[in-house]
């Protein structure tokens, strides 16, 4: 039998990531599906003060509203110089939601004084199960550093201003495979797949 396990998410990328990683680790008995496969819910706006306080409240709404194991995410970037900002605020850095370039101009500008040894960052995704009986909320980090310029087509968000640690390339310049195998979300998807494993069991 197969277990349906919602991604709270409307994001096809995200949905083909879990996949994958469910795939290479021999996970059988899931079918992941996301918000466009479900009845609608009313989606709570994402105001936690940390990455796992929205993960939480997105997979509890999830799972709540439709009963079906709920897998939730919340990511970021966290910026030395900046004292961990963007952080929560990633996606609205520029006051604008979501828009990536203007982001990007302005987290630019801020670091414009900031020298090359002083321009680390990490990205970092927050992931929570929540299920009947099992709340579980993990954290994945990637270290690397800011780049002077955007470079690279790939990936969205801060991926052309970012260089993962012990790389010369952004991660914008990355393949998806290599961007998965490294990245944070990745990092925090496979630390819940002993818990999605034991659901598909059952
Ligand atoms: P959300 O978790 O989908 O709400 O993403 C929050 C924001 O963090 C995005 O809008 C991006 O600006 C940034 N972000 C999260 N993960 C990544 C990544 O893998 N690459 C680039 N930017 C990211």
């Amino acid at each position: 039998m197969t277990r349906r396990v919602l991604v709270a998410s409307r994001n096809a990328k995200k949905l083909n990531e879990l996949r994958r990683i469910l795939d290479e680790a021999n996970v059988t008995g899931i079918e992941i599906v996301g918000l466009n496969d479900v009845p609608e819910y009313p989606e709570a706006p994402e105001t936690g003060a940390t990455f796992e306080e929205n993960a939480v409240a997105k997979a509890r709404d999830g799972f709540a509203a439709t009963g079906l194991p709920c897998v939730a995410d919340d990511s970021g970037i966290a910026v030395d110089a900046l004292n961990g900002m963007p952080g929560v605020l990633s996606a609205r850095w520029s006051g604008k939601h979501g828009d990536d370039e203007a982001n990007n101009i302005l987290l630019l500008a801020q670091l414009g004084d900031v020298p090359d040894d002083r321009r680390g960052a990490q990205f970092v995704s927050a992931c929570a199960l929540v299920a009947d009986g099992v709340e579980e909320i993990v954290r994945g980090e990637w270290p690397g550093t800011i780049n002077r310029n955007p470079v690279g087509d790939g990936g969205f968000g801060y991926d052309p201003l970012f260089v993962p640690a012990g790389g010369t390339v952004t991660s914008a310049e990355l393949t998806p495979a290599e961007k998965d195998a490294a990245s944070h979300r990745g990092r925090a998807l496979r630390q819940l797949l002993p818990t999605l494993a034991a659901l598909a069991d059952n």
